[in-house]
């Protein structure tokens, strides 16, 4: 059959859109199948890029991943602007945590030993440091810590910008849902489309992100066990000028994170909570007003801002919170998918290697470490319980 592309990819979020450019760049022609590019958990998210700040205990291997991640940042989002002509946003800003109670003192502190342990860049804050750096915080807050390496990029600007460098770069948009993988010989042959028709080419990259496992086409197993993790998310707006915030913000409330994302436009991004509901979108009041609550209580200022949007989406998640990326067990067919409260960060790391893989055969450290149909590892499986300072984007 003829080829319709080098490459189809399932999914046009930030991951299938940046692997989608990467490999167009590298000489691929690629196809990218979405009837919604751009607007699943990317489009949701806030866009921090905080791998000291979401440095979770027992997960020291996805750690030095989200530093190596935040390392190609500044360059990605230059790339990224030169290839398409528009500014994905991004901002060397910093992050604050700011502790709400004496007991989330206590947990902010076990955090950031634990980080400082690993060498990461995070300093502890009395409450006037804080108000120092942050002047709009509430006067009762009981100090915190800065983490100067972590930033952010706008998400919502990072897509539009992805599709621009598609665009400019020659990938095929196809605004249609996959249903199904198509086979030849126990090999893969391309994509069926939700109209009947078929997309060919050797190699599928599955990046379907919280719906990854509902593609059909392929036996039992071989796609990787996906499930959703709603967040809701709450969007503000303030003047232009005079932001009330000019870094990120982190905070633990009684012992739920919240954190608040400036924008350079005077928007303000509040989130988020972290909800096992399956594929439930909806918004519920009861958390909407729980972040505003919380909000407010680190911020005051906040009451001041218009309320422009409420809400949810799902965060692709897998069993040890690690995403996954290379070859699965199907000849041609390659995945990266499961980067739950980090795929914003993870993407460009992601794309690289996707991008290296289609042209040498071999998935780059330290990615090569993440393969789809992994065992999971004690260390990495004791993460998913409950930790004390929970801190997830
Ligand atoms: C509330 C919230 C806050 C977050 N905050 C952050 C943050 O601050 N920093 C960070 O790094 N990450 C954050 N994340 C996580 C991040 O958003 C995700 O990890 C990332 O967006 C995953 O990207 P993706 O491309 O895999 O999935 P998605 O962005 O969900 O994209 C998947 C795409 O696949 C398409 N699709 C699905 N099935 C099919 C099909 N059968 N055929 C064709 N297309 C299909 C969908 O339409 C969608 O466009 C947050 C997520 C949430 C929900």
């Amino acid at each position: 059959m003829a080829r319709n592309a080098d490459v189809v990819i399932v999914g046009g979020g930030v991951i299938g859109l940046s692997a989608a450019w990467e490999a167009a760049e590298r000489g691929f022609s690629a196809c990218v199948v979405d009837p919604e590019p751009g607007h699943g958990a990317s489009w949701v998210a806030a866009g921090m890029l905080a791998p000291v700040t979401e440095a979770g205990f027992g997960e020291e291997s996805l750690t030095r991943l989200s530093l190596e991640a935040s390392r190609r940042w500044p360059a990605f989002a230059e790339r990224v602007a030169v290839a398409g002509g528009e500014d994905p946003g991004f901002q060397a800003c910093g992050t604050v945590m700011v502790a709400a109670d004496a007991s989330d003192r206590a947990a902010i502190d076990h955090l950031l030993g634990y980080q400082q342990h690993l060498g990461l860049e995070a300093t502890r804050l009395s409450a006037s440091e804080c108000r120092d750096l942050v002047p709009g915080l509430s006067p009762g807050l009981r100090g915190g810590a800065l983490m100067p390496g972590d930033h952010q990029v706008d998400n919502r600007r990072l897509v539009t910008a992805l599709l621009a460098a598609c665009a400019a770069g020659g990938v095929r948009l196809v605004a249609q849902r996959a249903g199904a993988v198509s086979l030849h010989g126990g090999a893969v042959s391309g994509v069926v489309l939700a109209d009947g028709s078929t997309l060919c080419a050797p190699v599928v990259l599955v990046a379907a992100g919280a719906e990854t496992g509902r593609l059909g086409g392929l036996p039992d197993g071989v796609l990787p066990p996906v499930r959703p993790v709603k967040g809701h998310v709450v969007r503000l707006q303030g003047p232009t000028g005079a932001p009330l915030l000019d870094r990120t913000l982190r905070g633990l409330v009684h012992g739920r994170p919240c954190y608040l994302v400036p924008r350079r436009d005077g928007g303000l991004v509040v989130g988020a909570t972290s909800e096992e509901r399956g594929f439930d979108r909806t918004v519920q009041a009861g958390a909407v007003h729980t972040l505003l609550d919380d909000a407010r209580t680190l911020l005051p200022g906040v009451d001041e801002l218009e309320l422009v949007e409420c809400i949810a989406g799902l965060r692709p998640g897998s069993p040890d919170n690690r995403p996954w990326v290379g070859p699965a067990s199907v000849p041609g067919l390659v995945i990266a998918t499961g980067h739950y409260r980090n795929g914003i960060l993870l993407a460009p790391l992601t794309a690289e290697a996707v991008a290296i893989y289609l042209t040498s055969g071999s998935v780059p450290a330290p990615l090569d470490a993440f393969p789809p149909g992994r065992a999971l590892e004690a260390g990495d499986a004791l993460s998913t319980a409950r930790r004390p300072a929970e801190v997830s984007g």
